[in-house]
């Protein structure tokens, strides 16, 4: 039984979907980049370092990866509109082709601030792949150059996206559909010493 309630969880991009839209944006960008200069990753954490795992390997090119993390959201539902830079990249963009993978787009107040943050370090190219895109929530204009899928303006959660924290590992993504969090009940304790 997995750790969520399905019945409480809508699925509205399944893990087959997902996987094959990523192969074909790695494809494309495989493609783009053929014979460019040194590509790095760079991965905004939290929510795309599944997203990244698997991109990556869709993309037939030497890279490397690098992370980012910033905060703009807290734990709760709607942007603060405040993006910090909590954890840098380790090492210089100067003359490399960075493509930025994020896990969503919702207002592109994070996306543009990367963006402008990134752009000062003088990379050879900056581009943009995200897995999903709200349009009706944009407040910031951001151009993304790779998109996997645009999505209605709903909280979604699963494959890196989180809820309070947690279901980023469900390998699809959904809407939770009940309140509070879409979790299975417990299984009741096994009885002590019964080890199969
Ligand atoms: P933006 O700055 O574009 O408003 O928000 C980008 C960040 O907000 C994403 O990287 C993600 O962390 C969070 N976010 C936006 N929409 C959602 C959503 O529907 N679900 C989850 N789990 N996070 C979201």
């Amino acid at each position: 039984m997995p750790f969520y309630d399905m019945s409480r969880i809508e699925v509205l991009i399944s893990e087959p979907d997902l996987q094959a839209r990523i192969r074909a944006l790695g494809e494309r960008i495989t493609r783009d980049y053929a014979g460019a200069g040194e590509l790095v990753l760079v991965c905004v954490l939290k929510g795309s370092y599944l997203f990244l795992a698997d991109l990556s390997r869709a993309i037939d090119l030497p890279l490397t990866v690098d992370f980012m993390s910033v905060s703009s959201y807290g734990h709760g539902f709607k942007t603060s509109g405040v993006v910090r830079l909590v954890q840098d990249l380790s090492e210089s963009i100067e003359g490399k082709h960075v493509l930025v993978v994020e896990d969503i787009i919702d207002t592109g107040l994070t996306m543009g601030y990367l963006l402008e943050n990134l752009q000062t370090r003088r990379p050879a190219s900056l581009k943009v792949v995200s897995l999903l895109h709200k349009p009706s929530k944009a407040r910031v204009p951001v151009q993304i150059d790779y998109l996997g899928f645009e999505i209605e303006d709903r909280f979604v959660i699963g494959y890196g996206l989180d809820f309070q924290g947690r279901f980023r590992n469900m390998p699809f993504i959904g809407v939770n559909t009940g309140a509070g969090a879409p979790l299975a009940p417990a299984a009741p304790a096994s009885p002590a010493g019964a080890h199969p």
